[in-house]
């Protein structure tokens, strides 16, 4: 895999990653500026930060085709936030982000604990094209994102601040998507949040996801050697899905070639199937859950699918019970449910 690193004019990094080495040369850059300023509190109740990010009111919000700022840059048209003619994969520091390293000093003449949210967002571009989808980038390209996304961890965790590290898709307008170019984002915290928490205690305490595949069987969507994707016997969405590597790793970086290979096809394969279950795009949240820093022993990497429509038609929204006391009611059993996807055929 090469690596092209470029220093925007505002002062941002652009990576360009590729199995062929970027031998192109940077067009004139767009004179944006970066928004500033953010800085978490401390929720006292629920026992978690909450950042503050008020420059994001003004992003970028369903841009028309021809202003997509993820597409590449012609030299006769408007500079977009990638000033090459072409790339494979480009990875850029956000330009709202909610975590920086420049995001300043926190107030503190407030009633409640603050702190400074100097982490990092990154925006990770998956194709030039400007339609596509996960599912149909070709399988050459999901195993570069797969190494792309192993790059990015070791180099965000290499920082001393950042504790926590999590790329992730947001796919579908129902979800509040505001720019339909293939791409996911990358959250670097500062702090470890509380879902990263919980499964780091759940794995100090026991390898719960090794000891799954014991009786995964009937949950199973597709499997092979290396890894294995399913809708897991505690889904809390009636199509989420969980895709994990059958050896203990704490995160890709650690992946066999083989393993890239596997897990790069898993992501697609799920994609594609949710596709035709209801012969529409599937909106989806796609979470990369690995390692915590200093639980690299224990903590195994998986990746979630939390996938929003229960039929056709109908969105599963969280509400009352969900979001008020954090048990979720499904209408669908997994074993049920992983039946069905398990034989859905794109
Ligand atoms: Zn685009």
């Amino acid at each position: 895999m090469h690596k092209y690193v470029h220093h925007k004019t505002d002062g941002r990094q652009l990576f360009l990653y590729g199995h062929k080495p970027n031998k192109l040369t940077p067009l004139p850059d767009a004179e944006q500026g970066v928004a500033q300023g953010s800085h978490a509190r401390w929720h006292p109740l629920r026992r978690e930060w909450v950042v503050y990010a008020v420059h994001r009111q003004t992003r970028t919000f369903l841009p028309p085709k021809e202003f997509c700022p993820l597409c590449p840059s012609r030299p006769d048209g408007l500079p977009t936030d990638i000033p090459f003619e072409n790339f494979e994969i480009a990875v850029f520091q956000n330009r709202w982000p909610s975590l920086s390293p420049r995001a300043g000093e926190a107030p503190r003449d407030l009633p409640v604990l603050t702190r400074e949210a100097n982490g990092d967002c990154e925006v990770v571009v998956f194709t030039p094209e400007h339609n596509g989808s996960l599912g149909t980038i070709s399988q050459e390209r999901r195993e570069l994102l797969v190494r792309v996304w192993a790059d990015r961890y070791q180099e965000l965790y290499s920082r001393p601040e950042i504790q926590y590290v999590m790329p992730f898709e947001n796919r579908g307008e129902l979800i509040g998507v505001t720019m339909h170019h293939p791409h996911g984002q990358i959250y670097a915290y500062p702090f470890v949040p509380p879902v990263a928490e919980r499964e780091a205690g759940s794995f100090r305490e026991s390898p719960a996801l090794l000891n799954l595949l014991a009786s995964a069987k009937s949950y199973t969507v597709l499997e092979d050697q290396h890894c294995l994707a399913m809708i897991p016997p505690f889904a809390r969405f009636p199509y989420e899905v969980l895709v994990y590597p059958k050896k203990f790793h704490p995160g890709p970086w650690a992946f066999s070639d083989d393993e890239v290979k596997s897990f790069a096809f898993m992501l697609g394969e799920v994609v594609r199937r949710y596709d035709k279950l209801f012969e529409q795009p599937f909106p989806y949240i796609l979470l990369l859950h690995a390692a915590p820093k200093g639980e690299e022993a224990r903590f195994h990497f998986h990746a979630e699918f939390n996938a929003y429509l229960r039929t056709k038609d109908k969105l599963k929204y969280l509400a009352g019970t969900e979001v008020g006391a954090g048990t979720f009611v499904v209408d669908a059993l997994p074993e049920e449910t992983a039946k069905v996807l398990r034989e859905v055929r794109p």
